[in-house]
């Protein structure tokens, strides 16, 4: 009894022995983010999240970009992502070390729409996006600036900033951050200037983690003279003195079928178009663009480049790391893959042949019979011809 009393001696309270967690560390920075350029093309989700990984890492990627539901539907996917499959893509990627992942935003999004059953549905929509990047452990989301219809660009503008902070309200955005991407020139859409693009960029950033991702299609068809030394040069002046290239963290590297100031969006092969090799030789290897961008984290070019036929992917990864100069550092691709197979480009190549067909069934339908002989003998032959190269 005396025994267990000594030891029931209450001792004396001191606040030094009070635990004292250690202090937070300081967050590490993510692996991919070691400096150096990173390179990769937009893959496809079809089938699982994961897959567009595995094809990132066949294709001889160290970054890619995904959408992250069907790009052209308002609904095309589940609007949530069930926390298995995010959590399965997040370990996945950090395995593979692939980085940055950017998610491009659907395409029917107008965030600068004025007709209120767009705007809301736009709203929600990006909304939507923005918890799937999040779940998914996204870097960046990229999201066209929108369409202004009648309205002018200073009132576009301010529709877009206050739409972004309305689709982020309550959402966490992790470690994501929301780039706006230039534009073409399109019709009536915004952001085909530097100066567009930077308003919108410095409205969010006031209260969001933002920047521009800037494509080089898209440039060169809004009249910046990329192609040529001089005019790359100026134009990298511009994107200085507007967004700013520490804002400026993802190019999307595209050759382009437009001409210089066309104003149409049409990607062509990396080396192949308009802008062409020697060029992007000089903005894949330009001191300013391919250099660190803050503490080590590397600018990332993505190809969003046409998939004609099997291998072209795999070719514009490779093309890229040639052009950059790091042919040598480039992660190994896995010869012969592509996300377009000789099965899937036939299979898609009947479909298209159908649907050319039932739409001239219809045209036809729709036709007066008279002189009709003529055009219907010419279409016919070029079906027939058609078929033949599918
Ligand atoms: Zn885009
Ligand atoms: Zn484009």
């Amino acid at each position: 009894m005396p025994e267990e009393q000594r030891i029931a001696v209450p001792i004396e309270f001191d606040p030094e022995d009070e635990y004292r967690p250690e202090p937070e560390p300081e967050p590490l920075p993510p692996s991919w983010m070691d400096g150096r350029i990173r390179i990769g093309i937009h893959t496809s989700i079809a089938g699982s999240y994961l897959n567009a990984l595995e094809s990132a890492r066949k294709l001889g990627c160290n970054a890619l970009q995904i959408f992250s539901a069907s790009p052209r539907m308002w609904q095309g996917g589940p609007t949530r992502i069930p926390e298995l499959d995010a959590s399965a893509f997040r370990a996945r990627r950090q395995d593979l070390r692939l980085g940055p992942l950017v998610v491009h935003a659907n395409y029917l999004i107008n965030l600068a729409a004025g007709q209120p059953m767009l705007r809301t549905r736009s709203i929600q929509a990006f909304h939507d996006e923005i918890v799937r990047a999040v779940a998914l452990g996204a870097d960046f989301l990229v999201v066209h600036p929108g369409a202004r219809g009648e309205g002018g660009a200073v009132q576009a503008i301010s529709t877009i900033v206050e739409s972004v902070k309305q689709a982020t309200k309550r959402v966490p955005m992790g470690g994501l951050k929301i780039l706006i991407e230039n534009t073409a020139g399109m019709g009536t859409a915004i952001g085909s200037r530097l100066e567009e693009v930077a308003g919108i960029v410095a409205g969010l950033l006031r209260d969001l983690p933002a920047g521009a991702c800037l494509d080089t299609a898209h440039l060169f068809a809004a009249g910046y003279d990329i192609k040529s030394e001089s005019g790359l040069a100026s134009t990298i002046d511009q994107m200085e003195s507007t967004v700013g290239l520490e804002n400026l963290p993802v190019f999307h590297a595209n050759d382009s079928k437009i001409p210089l100031g066309g104003r149409v969006d049409r990607h062509e092969h990396i080396g192949k178009g308009k802008i062409g090799k020697e060029a992007f030789a000089r903005i894949l290897q330009h001191p300013q663009l391919s250099a660190a961008i803050g503490e080590g984290a590397g600018r990332a070019f993505l190809a969003e480049t046409p998939i004609d036929d099997p291998g072209d992917d795999r070719r514009n990864v490779a093309r890229l790391w040639e052009l950059a100069g790091l042919k040598d550092q480039a992660p190994e691709a896995e010869k012969g893959f592509s996300m377009l197979t000789p099965a899937l480009k036939k299979k898609l190549s009947t479909q298209r042949s159908q649907k050319a067909r039932s739409s001239r069934r219809r045209e036809k339908a729709s036709r007066p019979k008279v002189g009709g002989s003529v055009h219907r003998s010419k279409s016919g032959h070029r079906a027939k011809k058609a078929r033949r190269r599918g």
